[in-house]
């Protein structure tokens, strides 16, 4: 099962911040729908497209953005961005969040900086696949990596994976404000096939072949791929 995971030009995605700056004025928008479920009204839009930003409205109809310009339709809400850049938002390609999505719906502080989709399980550290009575191991490679503290991964994290299939539902069930895309960190899978002869023996061929279903397996279930570490002391 693949899982979409950006809505690109969702409502979810459209990012408010305040800014003073030059600005163009749209022209009316052609074909409006009768009513708007929500307008955001004089903003200063820069889209993402490479044009000079303008003053517009966005109109919203069913979670989507219907229409970009000088909207005289009317609305169920009405947002003023006077003063205000309203443009698509960011997707931070690396983070580590793969602790904290367990515990904190709102995603800070990349919610706060405009970010609406994170990419983590970077560097080769992910919280899957493992058991949970292992999971002190890759606990410990988000606290000496990333800093992340392991009585706040204690006091957040309700282990409920093993698999790394496991580990994208519990995603999906938990509350989340901004979108996530994870990746098969290297030093997870490599202690989940390899037990204690991870820290000081080479991978065999049957470890690899382990290895390799458990990534493929992972991809088909959504995870973004596989990141490694070239550190020796991240492995
Ligand atoms: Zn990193």
């Amino acid at each position: 099962m693949r899982r979409e995971i950006f809505q690109i030009w969702s409502i979810s995605e459209i990012y408010v911040m305040l800014c003073n700056c030059t600005i163009y004025d749209a022209q009316p928008s052609q074909e409006e729908p009768m009513q708007y479920d929500l307008i955001i009204q004089n903003g200063t839009i820069v889209d993402g497209a490479g044009l000079p930003r303008y003053r517009g409205d966005v109109g919203i109809v069913h979670g989507k953005i219907a229409s970009i310009g000088k909207i005289r339709a009317s609305a169920k809400d009405v947002l003023d961005a006077d003063g205000h850049i309203v443009a698509p938002g960011f997707i931070d390609g690396h983070t580590h969040m793969d602790a904290q999505v367990n515990w904190d719906p709102l995603g800070t502080c990349s919610c706060w900086h405009g970010i609406t989709s994170v990419v983590m399980g970077n560097c080769g550290f992910s919280l899957a696949p493992c058991k949970e009575n292992d999971k002190d191991l890759v606990m410990r490679n988000l606290e000496r990596a990333e800093d992340i503290f392991p009585a706040a991964m204690e006091a957040g994290i309700k282990w409920t994976w093993e698999t790394f299939p496991d580990y994208l539902d519990t995603i999906d069930r938990l509350p989340k404000g901004i979108n996530y895309a994870a990746y098969m960190g290297h030093s997870a899978l490599r202690t989940y096939i390899m037990g204690e002869r991870a820290f000081s023996e080479e991978a065999t061929y049957d470890d690899l072949e382990r290895m390799q279903r458990e990534v493929r397996d992972a991809i088909r279930a959504g995870a973004m791929g596989f990141t490694t570490s070239r550190h020796v002391w991240d492995v």
